[in-house]
């Protein structure tokens, strides 16, 4: 039996590279009293069999941060540690098969400079160059991207637990956790093996286990297991010892060199769940059964791009379990369920190339009590408990590993685990060609597919097939109405004789307000990054509604949970199950909700930004005079029973005003036009209102003063290094959707945050910061040259810090 301490600061469970770089970084930030113990032994779950690619670029500029500290990391820890760890910069390179392909290759080579990451198209001459076993004839284009490369992933395992001992962690090897020990909603201790640990903190870094260990203490973890694999060819004439690795996503494979031979992996279309649960007691650097079968479509296509292997002397096929999450991005951070419980794990075959980057924002998320950067794209918080459910996960798996190498079109959704959360519309609108979306679970409407055309979205990156329809509804919430179901909106009720001050305390802006108005408000973290922004109605003196994104339940309550004080009577429900939400918006919306009610619904009775409970039809609403569209409009908040009779009343009495269902790509293009932000896109906790030309929803002098007014004071009086600007293009054939390079006078200032195409405007419309870092004002912004960089074109753009419709929000008021 070892000795366990009886106490430590934190326990960090699992010993794979992820639990070793978390215990290495809490070490480097001077974290004395860590304990990490491995049921096993280090690296023996899934990391010792990983195949080591380490390719840099994400989808989010934050994430592609975090790996390519992962490579300074990995080039470095030699020096510091004595330990090896096989890195290389040996360079990737990506093929394109097909011409959607190629649009892809070069929108990536875009996006990464814009992200900061050197990447460059090449010909195909100069990829076969780089690559001499590879058929080139039937290709389309390359990208080739320097700075990416492999590294060992045991030796990188031991490097960081030699660098975390040093440090002063203590590691302990052949200790299982069973157990975590809780008290008032926050963690106490762990049980094991070999006894019992007290700890402030806990990190489960289990791996494929994670989830076990989560449901331990009642924390949801989403992830599961998927036989993932790889072949090892022996050693054979014509490859190069300094060959880079390549991707051929459309064979969904990768290759890399290995002690003279080659490793073949990839991600095979329709993927294998492993074990649901009950992994093996003795799961201990074990590998899976090959399963040749499987991997069939994988070698077909090796063959095809590396006629060599055809006979090279195959050494072992691969097969390991890896955990795959529902998005296909890790999870990362303190479970809302219990407090100072924190996750990392489900790296989705990013592992090594992420761990050093994710063991360092766990640690300082851990140190500081919140993340340093925005990490929202791997957030915990980003999922409901139920996405931890066998069932739907195990759906979800034979699809979401294929995506890694699936043509990765805007807007692209999933096709399993559909279904689950409806609105009670939605029959209704299927039935009148609803082509539904799913976020957090739930579907909604993105377009209408009328006059029998097939409700389906054909993916491209150029224009989709649903354009001209949601142009259509996008012409109705502009000239006449349109009906949106906003159902899946987040929901909660503040109530309680200190709701009013807790929230005074969170809100920038005044919530002390009389009853019936609304209040659009931003929830900023202590440092001045928005937590949230959000509505927030008061509904009687005790009593707040608050109206939130569909994807951000889980962490807005977190967040609001969170701050409200011990001992405060304030209690937060949430009410998103119970109501049914139909926006009716454009100029007839009065007309017709006129023909649905007694209630005066003129401006002067019912201005913008107040709320009344009123009749529609014989159903009981609560009114919201708000828009997210930039037209005069109300959302009727409607008990979900009542939702179809109301819907049915709208229908009517809407079909000589030319009413239009509408759904969210129209809401998109609406809200772009009128510079409304988005969260998770403009709005984030790496900014702040003053960068996001918020001002407006912000009371520096209210009191008491709001959480993170000193970080606004300090960076008014220090100036903004950046401000987000809305961009109307001059090309109205260029098709943004986002992430796009954004270029002033010749020089890279920032990425579009959100892409759409303006109806009303009649061009390309999209968002995005502009950065300076000497500062930004309204002559920076104004006296600048920009272009967009799409797919390696660039595209005249004209910055708008007002909204490019309606700059003066006359027609919201009228
Ligand atoms: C075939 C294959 C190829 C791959 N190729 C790549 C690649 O090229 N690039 C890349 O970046 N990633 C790759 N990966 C993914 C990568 O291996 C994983 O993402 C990474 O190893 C996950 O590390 P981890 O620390 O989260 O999990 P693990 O390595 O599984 O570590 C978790 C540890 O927790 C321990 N544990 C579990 N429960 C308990 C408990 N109750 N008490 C104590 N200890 C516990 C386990 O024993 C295990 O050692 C590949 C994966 C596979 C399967």
């Amino acid at each position: 039996m070892t000795t366990l301490p009886s106490h430590a600061r934190a326990v960090v469970i699992g010993g794979g590279i992820v639990g070793c770089s978390t215990a290495y970084h809490l070490a480097r930030l001077g974290w004395r009293d860590v304990v990490l113990l491995e049921r096993g032994a280090l690296s023996c779950g899934t990391t010792w069999h990983a195949a080591g690619l380490v390719g840099q670029l994400r989808s989010h500029a934050n994430m592609t941060q975090l790996i390519r500290y992962s490579t300074e990391l990995y080039s470095s820890l030699e020096a510091e540690t004595g330990q090896a760890t096989g890195w290389t910069r040996c360079g990737s390179l990506s093929v394109a098969r097909t011409a959607e392909r190629l649009t892809q290759l070069q929108r990536t080579a875009s996006m990464a400079r814009g992200f900061g990451v050197e990447a460059e198209m090449i010909g195909l001459d100069e990829a076969k160059r780089r690559w001499p076993l590879m058929r080139t004839d039937d290709l389309t284009g390359a990208v080739w991207l320097p700075g990416d490369g492999k590294a060992n992933p045991a030796d990188v395992t031991a490097a960081l637990s030699r660098g975390a001992r040093a440090g002063g962690v203590k590691i302990v090897e052949k200790v299982k956790v069973t157990g975590v020990n809780t008290a008032g909603g926050a963690v106490v201790g762990v049980t094991t093996t070999d006894g019992d640990i007290g700890c402030e903190v806990v990190v489960n870094c289990a791996g494929l286990w994670a989830r076990e260990v989560g449901r331990l203490a009642g924390v949801s973890v989403p992830l599961h297991p998927v036989e993932h694999m790889y072949m090892v060819t022996k050693p054979f004439d014509g490859v190069p010892r300094d060959l880079p690795v390549m991707r051929d996503p459309d064979g969904h494979i990768y290759f890399k060199e290995e002690v003279g031979g080659i490793v073949m992996g990839g991600f095979e279309p329709v993927a294998k769940p492993w074990l649901s649960r009950d992994y093996p007691e003795d799961f201990v650097f074990t590998l899976l059964h090959e399963d040749w079968r499987q991997f069939e479509i994988l070698m077909t296509n090796a063959i095809i791009r590396v006629p060599a292997l055809e006979t090279a002397p195959v050494q072992r096929l691969v097969n390991g379990p890896e955990s795959f999450t529902p998005d296909n991005q890790f999870l990362l951070g303190e479970a809302p369920e219990l407090k100072r419980f924190f996750v990392g794990a489900g790296f989705n075959s990013a592992g090594i190339a992420s761990a050093g980057g994710a063991g360092k924002a766990l640690a300082e998320w851990i140190v500081e009590g919140r993340p340093t950067m925005d990490l929202w794209p791997v957030d915990i918080r980003r999922f409901a408990g139920w996405h931890a459910n066998e069932r739907w996960l195990r759906e979800r798996m034979v699809e979401a590993p294929g995506l890694h190498y699936a043509v990765a079109y805007p807007l692209r959704d999933y096709k399993t685990g559909r279904g689950l959360r409806r609105s009670p519309l939605q029959d209704r609108l299927a039935a009148k060609g609803a082509v539904f979306g799913s976020k957090m679970g739930w579907e909604r409407a993105n377009w209408f597919a009328t006059g029998g055309a097939p409700a389906e979205t054909l993916y491209s990156f150029g224009a989709q097939n649903w354009m001209p329809y949601s142009a259509e509804e996008h012409r109705a919430a502009r000239e006449t109405v349109a009906v949106f179901d906003q159902t899946s909106f987040s929901k909660f009720l503040l109530e309680g004789r200190d709701a009013e001050a807790v929230l005074q305390r969170l809100c920038t802006n005044d919530v002390a307000v009389r009853p019936g108005k609304v209040v659009y408000t931003g929830l900023l973290n202590a440092h001045g990054g928005y937590e949230s922004d959000l509505t927030v109605t008061r509904l009687g003196n005790d009593a707040y509604l608050i109206v939130t994104g569909t994807a951000q339940s889980t962490r807005d309550a977190d967040w609001i949970g969170r701050n409200i004080p011990d001992g405060a009577q304030a209690r937060l429900t949430d009410i998103t199950s119970s109501r049914a939400v139909l926006a009716v918006m454009g100029p007839n919306s009065r007309t017709l909700l006129g023909r649905l009610t007694d209630t005066d619904l003129t401006n002067a009775a019912f201005p913008f930004g107040t709320m009344q409970q009123i009749a529609i039809g014989s159903a009981p609403a609560w009114a919201l005079r708000v828009t997210y569209v930039g037209e005069l409009g109300w959302e009727l908040y409607i008990p979900v029973e009542c939702a179809s009779s109301v819907y049915d009343a709208i229908t009517e009495a809407g079909a000589d005003l030319g009413l239009r269902d509408a759904g969210y790509y129209a809401l998109d293009s609406l809200r772009l036009e009128k510079g409304y932000r988005a969260w998770g896109h403009e709005v984030t906790p790496d900014d702040t209102p003053l960068e996001a030309g918020l001002e407006f929803a912000i009371k520096l002098d209210k009191t008491p003063p709001f959480l993170g007014r000193e970080a606004v004071l300090t960076q008014r009086a220090r100036g903004i290094p950046k401000r987000l600007v809305t961009f109307t293009l001059r090309d109205k054939d260029a098709r943004p959707w986002g992430d796009e390079p954004i270029w002033r006078d010749g020089a890279l200032v920032g990425w579009v945050t959100s892409a759409a195409f303006g109806h009303t405007l009649g061009c390309p419309v999209v968002m995005g910061y502009v950065r300076n870092a000497v500062g930004v004002d309204q002559r920076f912004i104004e006296s600048g040259n920009y272009e967009i960089e799409i797919a390696g074109a660039r595209v005249k753009a004209d910055p708008h810090l007002r909204a490019p419709y309606d700059p003066a929000g006359a027609r919201v008021r009228t």
